[in-house]
């Protein structure tokens, strides 16, 4: 089709026609079919190898006799669980169908053409299309060891600055900031931007000065903390996030929201899974055991990574990755080129079951030695 025969293409608003999407990782099912092979392993999406725990499971199984039913549109099991686990008020929560949706929410009430967004390069690429999405204008900050440099960041704030995107950890780099370097950066900011604190990845670390920044939400009024259970707690496809925030700020976010956002199966699970803390333990655990597995191959092999408190790392491999993407794809293994990021010579590897680790880390010392 071109423009000519629609000419209704050329309506769409410009900064949806200049839209890049989001390239998630390639699912197995595609690899397969593509090359026609079998047994391959995905390392690519930081997903939780060991899947939800058997509370998350039994509550998802309960569900299936309600699912005729529209699901609670207020979500209000889920949360009341999310507020007693976080000491907030279920007024302070906004639910979302995956983080990435709050993320959204964030950018249609808060963004719009002529204001501006900012985050940092090599962070989290929903934050750019977020905000082109609603026609705002993004600002990048230039990073500093791939992480965020947050004096760059804040010489960016503008008085049209709206939305200010901070991933702690970062994703793709598994970089981290401290309580402290947070703090003084959100103190130093004008009150007319909101700042969003992603925590995606936040039950993996355990340095100490890492902050729980949901703690900050009663003093900091322009603050939105979200969190996922797509990583830790294996529910990568039921899609469910939230987001926690002064009330006020939730009410809208929540005037946004679809009305049945997050389906029935997602809630149940979610409830469960936020009290199985057994389950995030034993993961955690997997996921150290194998960061040391993989990284402990990287030193061998003499690759340069960057040091990740997250669950996947980032190999720089010197030289254009995607070759070496491509002989991986070859030998049944999918890992993420992060090209799209601005780091055309690295791969973001998840961490895998130790024998998926080993496939990857065999296959890979293959690849270098051809
Ligand atoms: C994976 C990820 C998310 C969220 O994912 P959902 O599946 O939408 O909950 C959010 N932020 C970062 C930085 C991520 O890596």
């Amino acid at each position: 089709m071109s423009q000519a025969d629609n000419p209704f293409l050329a309506l769409a608003a410009p900064w949806i026609a200049g839209l890049t999407p989001y390239v998630p990782g390639k699912p197995i099912s595609e690899l397969e079919r593509e090359l026609g092979i079998r047994d391959s392993v995905k390392l690519a999406s930081n997903e939780n190898p060991l899947g939800p725990g058997p509370k998350a499971r039994a509550a998802i199984a309960a569900m299936l006799d309600e699912i005729g039913r529209y699901p609670d549109g207020g979500g209000f099991e889920l949360r009341r669980a999310l507020a007693d686990f976080h000491n907030v008020s279920p007024a302070s929560i906004t639910l979302g169908n995956g983080s990435n949706d709050v993320l959204d929410l964030v950018a249609r009430t808060f963004l719009q053409p002529g204001v501006e967004s900012l985050f940092s390069e090599f962070a989290f690429a929903v934050y750019p299309i977020a905000t082109q999405a609603v026609g705002a204008t993004a600002r990048v900050a230039k990073a500093r060891d791939y992480g965020h440099d947050l004096n760059a960041m804040a010489s960016l704030v503008t008085d049209q600055t709206r939305v200010v995107w901070i991933a702690n950890p970062n994703n793709p780099t598994g970089t981290w900031l401290s309580a402290q370097a947070l703090k003084s950066f959100l103190g130093a900011l004008p009150k007319t931007c909101v700042v969003v604190i992603d925590e995606a990845y936040t039950e993996y670390v355990s340095e100490p000065d890492f902050p729980d920044t949901t703690h900050w939400i009663e003093s900091c009024p322009n603050l939105i903390v979200t969190r996922t259970f797509a990583k830790a707690h294996g529910l990568a496809a039921l899609r469910i996030g939230y987001g926690i925030s002064d009330p006020r700020v939730a009410d809208l976010l929540n005037r946004v929201r679809q009305p049945f956002n997050v389906n029935a199966m997602a809630q149940a699970a979610a409830a469960a899974a936020i009290a199985d803390r057994e389950h995030v333990r034993a993961s955690v655990e997997l996921n150290r055991a194998g960061m040391r597995q993989l990284t402990e191959a990287f030193v061998r092999l003499g690759l340069d990574y960057i040091p990740s408190v997250g669950n996947f790392v980032t190999l720089n491999l010197g030289r254009p990755a995607g070759p070496i993407n491509d002989a991986l794809l070859h030998r049944g293994v999918i890992v993420r080129p992060v090209g799209n990021y601005g780091l055309p010579n690295h791969l973001r590897i998840s961490v895998g079951l130790e024998q998926e680790n080993a496939r990857f880390i065999d296959a890979l010392e293959d690849v270098l030695a051809a």
